[in-house]
């Protein structure tokens, strides 16, 4: 029987011991956890105005790497989404638009100054620095996020740990801890690893059943 015991858990980290399952199955979890569990991201940037120093391409890889409060309820992957829509729509995508200017002296634009459409779709903290703007320097911009998966880009990881530790081989015990970047709750990683292993077993197992 399995049995899994919860040994440290709040919002961004959770230590497990998984019990009577093969570590190749608790390391699929582990991977899983790293690389298929979804978030978003910013993926797309629509430049209106930049006169500061950083360059458009420079400026769009920042803002892609802010880490974003995520929810796997209401949005979909686009290769998953009905709307087949290159340009996305508010199923897979989310727009949040940047708006800065420093007037009289030298500003620093912040993770914060981001608004998003999406009340809860948002930095996961308001003071990552993005650039800073001399006097009378200016950016416009808006910014799409979209799910996306850490073995397409390390920007769409929800994990900045996940780590499988052996306690005992003859009994499959093992102790699994992961940590969130913050987009999503540890534990919401945890159940969604496992989610996505059974998903792809079922999947296996259909497509087995045809295999005369
Ligand atoms: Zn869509």
């Amino acid at each position: 029987m399995v049995k899994i015991q919860v040994l440290e858990q709040d919002e961004t980290k959770i230590k497990v011991v998984i019990k009577g399952i093969h570590r190749s199955y608790a390391n699929a979890i582990r991977r899983f956890a790293i690389s298929e569990v979804p978030t978003m991201a910013i993926d797309e940037v629509v430049i209106i105005e930049n006169s500061s120093i950083m360059y458009d391409e420079l400026l769009a890889h920042r803002l892609g790497l802010i880490p974003l409060k995520t929810d796997l309820e209401r949005y979909v992957l686009p290769e998953e989404c009905d709307c087949k829509s290159p340009l996305g729509c508010p199923r897979c995508r989310v727009l949040l638009v940047l708006d800065a200017e420093a007037v009289d002296k030298t500003k620093v634009v912040y993770s914060g100054d981001l608004k998003s459409e999406d009340k809860f779709v948002k930095p996961i903290s308001n003071s990552i620095p993005i650039v800073k703007l001399a006097p009378r320097q200016v950016i416009k911009l808006e910014a799409y996020a979209r799910l996306g998966k850490g073995k397409e880009h390390a920007k769409w990881q929800p994990t900045t740990v996940s780590v499988l530790k052996p306690i005992s081989e003859e009994e499959d015990t093992h102790m699994l801890y992961i940590e969130s970047s913050g987009s999503l709750p540890a534990s919401e990683i945890l159940t969604k690893a496992v989610e996505i292993l059974h998903k792809k077993l079922l999947d296996f197992l259909e497509k087995s059943k045809s295999v005369k």
